[in-house]
């Protein structure tokens, strides 16, 4: 049996699975702000769905972050009081077994590589856009960690092939300006419209408002196809993977999978550029069950 626990910024939720199926479902409100607190609530999370299933698993932890591999203490996490804390040290000694620990984005990629949208794919890129922009490489059904478990980390290079009015760009928290998370986020969405329109409306809202026949949200909309399939058209160039899974909440808005391709190819360096675009099939769930898929088969066996 796999456990994963997916710890997000304002919930914790786990899952114990066995082969593809799902035995248990949990969910608490992150303790946030506290990390001993975020350790202890994870325990008592495992604690809870080994009593309802009945046994002991293997347990994988999606953090909104990255281990450092020179410190091996969390980094990137917008969930702050995680960074530079030992929480796979912490969680291994009071779980008294290994923990694995992943960036939420390599889960999620991992999720869909494994019985999602990629599944049988080779490379797979999964991106979510959402409150920010994570993503996450999957090769042969193993994330790529990189030298640095960075890889992936796209939504913090520049806008690519940007256009006059696109520079220099607004801040972006990483420190740098003109992030690809800062037009690409939910938060990029409704700034560009708010821009054009005047007022104010999330991106779920923008979507209604520009099916509805709103210049504005319309607009918003084009500008945002449009700088996904320069952002996306610059992975095909370096990685050239098999297939692009979107997740998260924009990932719902459904011209992106038809107009986002059909933008892409002036700028990827390729005479043909039919890389399927495709939306997640695990939605909301790939988080937690990527988590749990980094114990593999093959892994299990050896333990
Ligand atoms: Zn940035």
């Amino acid at each position: 049996m796999r456990i994963g626990i997916d710890l997000g910024g304002t919930k914790i939720e786990g899952i114990a699975i066995d082969g593809a199926n799902e035995l248990v479902r949990r969910r608490v409100r992150a303790p946030r702000g506290d990390y001993g607190a975020t350790v202890r609530e994870i325990c008592n999370l495992v604690a809870a769905i080994e009593a309802a299933a009945g046994r002991k698993g293997l347990v994988g932890v999606g953090i909104p972050g990255a281990v450092s591999a020179a410190t091996d203490l969390v980094k990137n996490a917008n969930s702050t009081w995680l960074i530079g804390q030992p929480l796979g040290r912490d969680l291994e000694h009071a779980l008294g077994r290994p923990v694995r620990l992943s960036n939420d984005a390599n889960c999620f990629a991992l999720s869909e590589a494994t019985d999602g949208a990629g599944q049988g794919a080779s490379v797979v890129f999964g991106v979510i856009i959402g409150t920010g922009t994570g993503s996450g490489i999957v090769v042969n059904g193993r994330v790529l960690e990189g030298r640095h478990r960075i890889a992936g980390e796209w939504g913090h290079n520049p806008l690519p092939w940007p256009h006059d009015d696109e520079r220099p760009g607004f801040r972006c928290y990483c420190g740098q300006t003109g992030c690809i998370e800062t037009f690409l986020s939910g938060p990029g969405l409704s700034r560009t419209y708010a821009a054009l329109a005047g007022t104010e409306a999330d991106a779920t809202e923008i979507a209604t408002r520009a099916e509805s026949g709103d210049w504005s949200a319309a607009r918003a909309l084009a500008y945002y196809e449009n700088r996904l399939a320069r952002s996306l058209a610059s992975i095909i160039n370096v990685l050239d993977p098999d297939v692009i899974v979107l997740g998260g909440g924009l990932s719902n808005i459904g011209r992106l999978y038809t107009n986002v391709p059909a933008l892409w190819q002036p700028f990827v360096f390729s005479d043909s550029a039919d890389t399927p675009l495709v939306p997640a099939r695990h939605g909301d769930s790939s988080g937690v069950r990527g988590a749990a898929w980094l114990w593999r088969d093959t892994d299990e066996a050896s333990i």
